[in-house]
């Protein structure tokens, strides 16, 4: 009983953030005094915006991913192709989304497409700097279901695929984004260049 009132509450949890991802991207795509400069990249609601980078090497990322999971790296499974939304059609992650949940969503998703090994992200700078998100983590949160796919095997559909990946998250967030700090792993990392 209490398991199932979990996953309900989860389900729940997933729908809501899609649906406030959507609001929040239309709301925006309706300021009045939008910009469409030439030359800039417009995001899906027709916002001319500038697109959040990395704060570390993809790599250091994805093996902090994989330590924290305990997951050893193995180089005859191909890596994720990444997707990020100021470079790629809206229509290629909805075929994408559809693919794997039945649906298409209204706007850009992060999401992890196992059957192309895609991750699409969503990397319009204003959107992170109005959370304590950053790209970086977004991108760890999307690594942890590839693991879990590719390496685990794991149900797509698992309530646990969710929590892991959000807790694995809120960690790399906070070992490796939060101000001043510097996790070993990325000191580590930086001796090695
Ligand atoms: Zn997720």
């Amino acid at each position: 009983m209490k398991h199932r009132l979990v996953a309900v509450m989860l389900r729940k949890h997933r729908l809501l953030a899609a649906v406030t991802a959507a609001l929040f991207v239309a709301t925006a795509g309706a300021v009045p005094a939008r910009l469409d400069v030439p030359g800039v990249k417009s995001f899906g609601a027709g916002l001319a915006a500038r697109a959040a980078t990395l704060k570390h090497d993809p790599k250091l990322i994805l093996e902090a991913v994989a330590r924290r999971m305990g997951v050893t790296l193995r180089p005859e499974i191909p890596l994720p192709a990444i997707r990020l939304e100021s470079r790629t059609q809206l229509l290629r992650m909805q075929v994408a989304a559809d693919q794997q949940w039945g649906f298409r969503p209204p706007v850009f998703l992060s999401i992890y497409a196992a059957a192309s090994n895609e991750i699409y992200l969503i990397d319009e700078a204003a959107l992170y700097e109005k959370y304590p998100r950053t790209l970086d983590d977004s991108f760890a949160h999307e690594l942890v279901h590839y693991f879990q796919a590719k390496y685990r095997k794991d149900r797509s559909d698992s309530e646990w695929s969710e929590i892991e990946a959000m807790a694995i998250q809120t960690w790399f967030r906070n070992e490796f984004m939060a101000p001043g700090r510097v996790a070993p792993e990325a000191r580590h990392a930086a001796t090695q260049r």
